[in-house]
């Protein structure tokens, strides 16, 4: 029987059970009861899997992120956090997650080109490292016991140090040989305790590496095949091996697990370039995307591979972990069928292995199932609102001057001093203010049908009067109206959008406990009428001070949908792009004088190999350009950037033509100022003074401080002042002293100027 399996399952639940039980804890400080979700989710998740897969995966499950589990591990853990996560482990590794009180936490960054977050770990020349708590080896125990064969999976040495950062500006691949040592303790244990197969993740490989690197690697695994080990399989991902393949292919492992997906072009050199005895890890179905593979595609590359090397070595997988993914289409009951009968989800991922194993494996019902499939999915060329005329006509007509605004930035940086009248380092927050329980209840009551429309409403004037009332008292200049009508800030723009679908229960876990629901874009877009006016109008209603406009980007809304995979994100772009050129030109119509179009994904969605960073530049900054493009120049827009370091970006992010642009920066310290210096912008800068994903409040004086620091860099003229990112995660008790403090700090560096 052909083998199947998978790198990873989503570990946050299909109802988000973790979710709750990391909230309860948080709150009640309850380690039993969330240890014992913890478990429970474990063990129900591989039950659930080993349904469909022979082998499951252990300690892909973390109780934040799979980074910081590894850095725990090997005791990558920065000085600062040791008495605590000696005194309580658990308060440790969650302050090193998210801070605490006294302590901030670890920088937080995408994970290679996804929506997920990791923890970056903080290392250091000299750092000595040593094997904690063994929790693959617990793990694969526990499933043992259960009776399933399983797999450890476990970030493999390269890719952590490169994932890492140093505090001290050394080299982190330099702590290599410090590392080995334990990871190959490690495998000494799990070899021992009859561990038959390890899973080293390095994703790295399917990027741009130097020679540097290429040499830790053949090290790094020629060291681990040396002692007792289990059974290697060395996991690539997120993209092909391209100019490293001959490299993966030639390091001593015992398999190899390759993107088919997103690389299936790599297959042939690499049916070529495998080790005969090397087991083949095929990862053909997708673990980023919703829709179900089409086996028109898939059945010729196994057929490829069963013919040059048989199926003996040969598992079947999706192309990364399903980590990516939500768990189960089946609960989407309430979308149109057509649409329902395209999706695959984790589970229905799983399943879909099977079929192709049956297929490989002769079994007539598998076949059939799969023939059934490319009907299905054949069928979706022709249905109403995936192809529209109209929509496409809008886009092909497009002339360049519509990326263009009516005059150059510093131009419009004097009109709109004229007219919007702001001190020097004004200052803002960038949208969202805490999302109160009794707005969630609010949301839910009306979704339910348990309040009606003017009732709902009521309570979002109220809100949004409150927040203005707030700002104005503190002294904030230019006002934001909170985002208290917005359950998500894609969500409610696609909610509102032809071509959009959502379902119920798609989660994907972003951050710790923090999950998003992408929608799915699945036929032609346009926007039917205005999205966000009526909110932004009423808000400017209560105030003369300036109130921005709050709009989510082009490049944003498509990297945190899930995409539709039968026309190119480029054009899919430009249909959104187009349509919220209107709501901008509307929001002007209405008097908003500021108006902030959000791009923090625009960082995220830079292709993973260089050759191809330009070519999505290109569109990316051209889809912005055209959203902003058609008002007046004493209109100001703003765009706000957090997640990631855009120091590698910078002439991107200028070449938006934003007028001021907020940016995430706290937790780095303002590092990525220096870049903007070293360019010259031109534009106003907001580089985030305090980290909002932390209840930690800040001091005025670090805030000062910070804010000095940027005027080394940047004139007062530039200079705004605004916390890292929106506020909606935060609770008001923390949000009130800190962006009070943030005010003081402004007015503070002001005074003396
Ligand atoms: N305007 C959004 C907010 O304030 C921006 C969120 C984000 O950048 N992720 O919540
Ligand atoms: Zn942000």
């Amino acid at each position: 029987m052909t083998h199947t399996t998978y790198l990873g399952f989503p570990r946050i639940g299909r109802r988000r059970e973790l979710k709750r039980a990391l909230e309860n804890y948080w709150r009640d400080g309850n380690a039993t009861a969330l240890l014992d979700t913890a478990r429970e989710l474990r063990q129900r998740h591989w039950q659930l899997a080993s349904a469909w897969a022979q082998t499951v995966a252990v300690n892909d499950f973390s109780l934040y992120d799979h980074v910081l589990d590894t850095a725990v591990l090997f005791d990558a853990v920065p000085d600062r956090y040791r008495p605590l996560l000696r005194d309580d482990p658990l308060a440790g590794y969650f302050a090193m997650a998210r801070g605490n009180r006294e302590l901030h936490a670890l920088e937080m960054t995408k994970w290679f080109d996804t929506n997920y977050h990791y923890l970056v770990p903080e290392l250091h020349a000299g750092q000595r490292f040593r094997l904690t708590v063994n929790k693959p080896l617990n793990e694969w125990l526990e499933a043992r016991a259960l009776g399933l064969d399983a797999r450890p999976v476990l970030l493999g040495p390269v890719s952590f140090l490169r994932l890492s950062k140093t505090v001290d500006g050394s080299d982190a691949l330099n702590l290599l040989d410090a590392l080995l040592p334990v990871y190959a303790e490690l495998l000494k244990q799990l070899a021992q305790a009859g561990v038959p197969w390890i899973q080293l993740d390095e994703p790295c490989l399917v990027q741009d590496l130097d020679a540097a690197t290429r040499h830790a690697y053949v090290a790094a695994y020629n060291t681990l095949a040396i002692g007792p080990s289990p059974k290697r399989l060395l996991a690539t991902y997120f993209g092909g091996l391209g100019d490293n393949l001959e490299l993966a292919a030639k390091l001593p492992v015992d398999g190899l697990h390759v993107d088919l997906v997103r690389a299936p072009e790599q297959l042939d050199d690499v049916l070529f370039a495998l080790p005969e005895h090397c087991v083949l890890s095929a990862g053909i179905v997708d673990g980023r995307n919703i829709w179900r593979s089409d086996p028109r595609r898939v059945l010729p590359l196994l057929e490829k591979i069963a013919a040059s090397r048989g199926t003996e070595r040969l598992w079947l997988a999706p192309s990364c972990s399903l980590l990516h993914v939500p768990f189960d289409a089946a609960q989407e009951t309430s979308l149109p069928a057509p649409l329902r009968s395209w999706l695959a989800f984790a589970q229905q991922k799983l399943e879909e292995l099977r079929l192709y194993a049956g297929a490989l494996d002769d079994d007539d019902r598998a076949k059939e199932a799969l023939v059934e499939q490319g009907f299905v999915l054949a069928a979706r060329k022709h249905a109403p609102g995936v192809h529209r005329s109209e929509v496409q006509a809008r886009v092909h007509a497009l002339s360049p001057q519509a990326t263009h605004r009516r005059s150059n930035l510093l131009h419009r940086r004097r009109v709109q001093a004229d007219t919007l009248q702001l001190p020097p380092l004004p200052t803002t927050t960038i949208g969202s203010f805490p999302q109160t329980d009794a707005l969630r209840q609010a949301r839910a009551d009306h979704r339910a049908g348990r309040i009606d429309n003017a009732a709902y409403e009521t309570v979002l004037r109220e809100e949004i009067e409150r927040v203005i009332r707030f700002q104005e008292r503190i002294g904030l200049d230019v006002l934001v109206h909170g985002e208290p009508e917005r359950n998500d800030m894609v969500e409610y723009f696609g909610e509102q959008l032809d071509g959009f679908a959502f379902t119920r229960g798609g989660w994907v876990q972003s951050y710790g406990s923090r999950c998003v629901k992408p929608p799915i874009i699945w036929g032609d877009i346009s926007r039917p009428q205005p999205m966000t006016v009526r909110w932004s109008r009423y808000a400017q209603s209560l105030t003369d001070k300036p109130v921005k406009g709050m709009l989510t980007g082009p490049v944003t809304v498509l990297q945190w949908s899930f995409v539709r995979d039968d026309v190119s994100r480029e054009q899919v772009c430009l249909q959104l792009a187009l349509a919220l050129r209107d709501e901008v030109c509307d929001l002007e119509n209405a008097d908003i004088r500021v108006i902030q179009i959000d791009e923090p994904a625009l960082r995220e969605g830079l292709p993973i190999r260089h050759a191809e960073h330009a070519a999505y530049l290109d569109w990316a900054v051209r889809c912005f350009r055209i959203a902003a493009g058609g008002i007046r120049d004493a209109t100001q827009i703003h765009t706000h950037m957090c997640y990631a370091e855009f120091n590698d970006i910078i002439e991107a992010v200028a070449a938006l033509d934003a007028d001021v642009i907020s940016i995430e920066s706290s937790r780095s310290r303002m590092e990525l100022l220096q870049a903007f210096e070293d360019f010259r912008y031109p534009g106003s800068i907001g580089p985030g003074v305090y980290d909002i994903h932390s209840p930690r409040v800040p001091s005025q004086a670090e805030m000062t401080d910070l804010l000095e620091r940027a005027l080394t860099v940047l004139e007062p003229g530039q200079l705004w002042v605004n916390p890292d990112c929106g506020l909606k995660t935060r609770g008001w008790k923390e949000t009130e002293p800190a962006l009070v403090a943030m005010v003081n700090a402004a007015q503070a560096v002001r005074a003396a100027l």
